[in-house]
């Protein structure tokens, strides 16, 4: 596996609406492993792949699945890799909460999310796959699905500073 470089501001991949991926072959799955590499080394709880300069549809995602878990620090995280995915299903029910990104280094903003999403589209071996999420990881898949349409946090947040100290992990994505 390879560490990928992340790309920041204001490289214009970030800006830019990703292809969809149609090919479910090796050099898919190489990337794949490097994505989840590349977000835990940083280290982050997401990562889409505009943010290695890459515009396509491919999200990797690593948290806790039960909401309930989010407090539990030895409970198992899970990994998903998302192709091609859509928020099918968002709840009316929103939620604010402080975000930060690989990509935008040194600013983090409040911002308003649904509460809970499902998510739809294909595995790495172009299966179908459907993800529902709630809490933090459903906030996590919004803020990756919106980097495959090039919208970045500070597009919808309410407001955006610098925080005086470094940002926890989780907020990273
Ligand atoms: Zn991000």
């Amino acid at each position: 596996m390879t560490l990928r470089k992340i790309v920041t501001l204001p490289d214009p991949v970030l800006k830019r609406k990703a292809r969809p991926i149609s090919k479910f072959d090796k050099d898919l799955q190489t990337l794949i492993d490097d994505m989840i590499e590349t977000m835990r080394e940083a280290p982050g709880v997401g990562l889409a792949a505009p943010q290695i300069g890459l515009s396509e549809r491919l999200i990797v995602v690593e948290y806790y699945e039960r909401e309930e878990d989010e407090e539990k620090e030895d409970a198992p995280k899970k990994v998903w890799a998302v192709i091609n995915p859509e928020i099918v299903k968002a709840s009316e029910e929103t939620t604010m909460g402080v975000e930060g990104c690989l990509s935008i280094p040194g600013l983090v903003g409040e911002v308003e999310r649904h509460a809970e999403v499902q998510v739809r589209g294909l595995n790495r071996h172009g299966k179908p796959m459907k993800v529902k999420a709630k809490g933090w990881l459903a906030r996590i898949f919004q803020h990756e699905v919106d980097h495959l349409n090039g919208i970045l946090f500070p597009d919808r947040a309410t407001r955006v500073w610098q925080p005086k100290q470094e940002v926890e992990e989780q907020q990273e994505f």
